[in-house]
């Protein structure tokens, strides 16, 4: 056995195993065809994580705001600074999760051009 490196993330694998650990690719016998489309459902599946964790991050946010909401007796109350922590944090990471969301659409839309 001895430790090769994927073709398709670089990372380090035996050679015995046909499937990478890390990114899941296949290897042996690849076009360049099939190599595209796994690049691209690799792209597809970066942009499917980034929604599912911009919906997270805005959960956050309501959750932030519904204990804001409770804590202040439906805003009659000073609270705490626990939700507007809890919505500064969610808010911030929004963002940054825009900018990756944004980063990996661009990357598909680069494979695509290339695949076509
Ligand atoms: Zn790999």
């Amino acid at each position: 056995m001895s430790i090769i490196f994927c073709q398709a993330c670089g990372k380090k694998i035996s050679d015995k195993s046909t499937l990478c650990s890390h990114c899941g690719f296949q290897r042996g016998e690849v076009t360049e065809e099939q190599f595209a489309q796994f690049k691209l459902r690799k792209a597809r599946d970066e942009i499917y994580r980034w929604n599912m964790a911009s919906y997270a991050v805005i959960t956050a946010f309501v959750a932030g705001f519904g204990w804001y909401w409770w804590e202040s007796d439906g805003y009659r109350q000073a609270t705490s600074s626990g939700p507007f922590i809890v919505m500064a944090v969610s808010a911030l990471a929004y963002i940054i999760v825009r900018a990756f969301l944004f980063q990996a659409k661009r990357k598909l839309k680069l494979l695509r051009q290339a695949v076509s």
